[in-house]
């Protein structure tokens, strides 16, 4: 009984990620040498890429009037509308992500948003950063990557983008983990763990799958999913399988970041330490590495890294 309750949840999960059909890619800059290595900082980059975004994919106009969204079916709001979670994620590293004059940015599409690709790459490729007292960082975006198989799908020296070679794949494949009996968890931006439905600030198991669960539902369309984990046959039996058994954390505090405007205004920040029996819960949480934990906006907020540190 205990076994195939187990095997259930394990199949759900499996099923669910793969509804997901997340498509990742990565953006190569080249930095400007004048710039002796500074890159812009996320709120720079950020906000000239969303600028551009706006420019070249919004079709309704719905920017330039006050208190009015995007029609559903605009392209921007499609990939960022503010009415419910965004479909698009990008994952910008700042300087970290500065390695021999290059910087890399990688971004990912859940579901249908794929087919918009081209609008982000053209964003990405045309966006100009605002000279901003010490960052007058250029960057120029050399090629787009698809991942993981590293075709090359976008050149920028003759741009040319290649949909073709965008795979009919999704970027992940779950099985490769195998036999998982920790991990440590990272936090990388903070984390509003309330989006589970608990008070807490501990990042137990069961809160922190609660939180991914609740972000991949958001994500996906109405009659594929299950909307609480808790409600399937043998989850909370899975859950009580995994201990929470160290943690470094603290709390830092960010401006609002839902995407409807309100959202947290911090989050925890640091790594919590996980033992037990990890497997069903893998794809979920490697699938968590791209979507984020949480109902933060669109860039890098939420987001988790995943170590596995074998059994
Ligand atoms: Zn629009």
């Amino acid at each position: 009984m205990r076994m195939s309750s187990e095997l259930h949840v394990d199949t759900l999960i499996k099923h669910m990620v793969k509804q997901l059909n997340i498509h990742a890619f990565r953006a190569c800059f080249e930095t400007d040498s004048s710039t002796d290595g500074k890159v812009p900082s996320r709120a720079a980059f950020c906000r000239a890429f969303e600028h551009t975004l706006k420019r070249l994919a919004c079709t309704c106009g719905g920017e330039a009037i006050p208190q009015r969204s995007h029609d559903r079916d605009c392209p921007y709001n499609r990939l960022m509308g503010r009415d419910r979670a965004p479909n698009f994620v990008l994952h910008y590293p700042g300087p970290s992500g500065w390695r021999n004059g290059r910087l890399t940015v990688d971004f990912a599409f859940a579901g249908e948003s794929v087919q918009l690709l081209p609008f982000v790459v053209f964003a990405l490729d045309g966006m100009e950063l605002v000279p901003n007292g010490s960052e007058t960082s250029k960057l120029s975006l050399l090629e787009v990557l698809a991942i993981p198989d590293g075709n090359r799908i976008y050149d920028g020296k003759d741009r040319r983008l290649e949909m073709k070679l965008v795979g009919p794949l999704p970027v992940l494949h779950p099985e490769f983990d195998g036999k998982v009996s920790s991990i440590t968890i990272k936090f990388v931006s903070p984390i509003n763990l309330a989006y589970s439905g608990t008070s807490s600030v501990i990042p137990e198991f069961s809160t922190l799958f609660g939180c991914l669960w609740r972000r991949m539902v958001e994500l996906l369309p109405e009659d594929l999913t299950v909307r609480n984990i808790r409600d399937v046959l043998g989850t909370r039996e899975a859950m009580e399988r995994v201990r929470l058994v160290k943690m470094k954390l603290k709390w830092r505090k960010t401006p609002p970041s839902g995407h409807d405007g309100s959202g947290k205004n911090g989050g925890i920040v640091g790594y919590a330490v996980y033992t037990g029996s990890l497997e069903p819960f893998m794809p979920l949480l490697r699938m968590g590495e791209w979507i984020g934990i949480d109902d933060g906006s669109w860039m890098n907020t939420g987001r988790i890294c995943v170590e596995v540190h074998g059994n």
